[in-house]
């Protein structure tokens, strides 16, 4: 029983699925409006989930949807869930200098707040792509007015990752005042951090992979932050062209995803960031220096 009283985040990235990164070749974003939409049916799919099981999530919107789809983005409110910020055109921050992703970032914001009504602090960055070389977008979020940042995945992988980083909930210095990082979920394997319970790694791996991985963050005392994306529990999608490990990442198990996401919520206590009180936990980390970024 005591472990079911940990509390966990549960986050929403709102995406569709022609933004997926792993399409991008394919899917030139001038032409994001000739795809058929399907955000708003897969986003309404994951409320009716939400409301049933009576928890509320984060919900990292893309300002281009909010953009299109403003009601959508009105209902995840109404329904007491938090919003926050995915970035406008969904691009790696790395691949960006800081002005362009300034813009980005503040397009996006004013648009997700104009439509709601109200103002929002989280951001996820496209594909986690908050890594050594682009940590100076935290600055950047911190001077537009966000508080927390969940983009950090302590893992290796080919486009994302800082094996290194802390695992849990960390605050630390910006140049503006202060942030704080909740990294993505990760348990420890003969020395190694691996990904567990959320998007792919939820699709992808056997669920026996995810119940223990996440037994054994709690067993750690640590926070779960798991993330699904939409598309994610829509098996119908049209399919894009792309290399076969792009469809491989893509397609693999969507049929099986929602019931395994709707049992993962079963076994723990997930709310939103707003509503998890994880911030006032947040260790005081000199990220910064670790990471050896110098300020400006
Ligand atoms: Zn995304």
């Amino acid at each position: 029983m005591a472990d079911k009283q940990a509390i966990n985040v549960v986050s929403v990235d709102v995406e569709d699925y022609f933004h997926a990164e792993t399409f991008s070749a394919v899917v030139d974003r001038a032409n994001w409006e000739s795809y058929s939409s399907r955000v708003e049916m897969n986003t309404r799919r994951l409320l009716d989930l939400f409301a049933s099981l009576n928890v509320h999530a984060t919900f990292f919107v893309l300002g281009w949807v909010a953009e299109r789809y403003p009601a959508l983005v009105r209902e995840i409110a109404a329904s007491g869930h938090e919003l926050a910020c995915h970035s406008y055109w969904h691009r790696l921050i790395y691949k960006l200098d800081r002005e362009e992703f300034r813009k980005d970032t503040q397009r996006a914001k004013d648009t997700i707040e104009q439509i709601a009504g109200q103002p929002i602090y989280g951001y996820r960055a496209p594909t986690y792509s908050v890594i050594d070389s682009s940590v100076w977008a935290l600055d950047i979020l911190s001077e537009l007015g966000f508080t927390y940042d969940s983009s950090i995945f302590p893992i290796h992988h080919d486009r994302y990752g800082m094996p290194g980083a802390p695992r849990s909930p960390f605050r630390f210095r910006t140049a503006s005042g202060f942030m704080t990082e909740f990294p993505i979920t990760t348990f420890r394997v003969a020395g190694h951090n691996l990904p567990v319970g959320g998007g792919g790694y939820l699709r992808l791996l056997p669920r026996l992979y995810t119940r223990l991985g996440l037994r054994s963050v709690r067993r750690e005392g640590l926070p779960s932050v798991i993330y699904i994306h939409p598309w994610e529990v829509d098996a119908e999608q049209p399919r894009l062209p792309g290399g076969l490990s792009s469809r491989l990442r893509h397609y693999t198990n969507l049929s099986r995803t929602f019931a395994r996401f709707k049992s993962v919520l079963q076994e723990g206590k997930y709310t939103s960031f707003r509503e998890s009180g994880l911030a006032d936990t947040a260790k005081d980390f000199d990220f910064y220096a670790w990471t050896g970024h110098k300020n400006g």
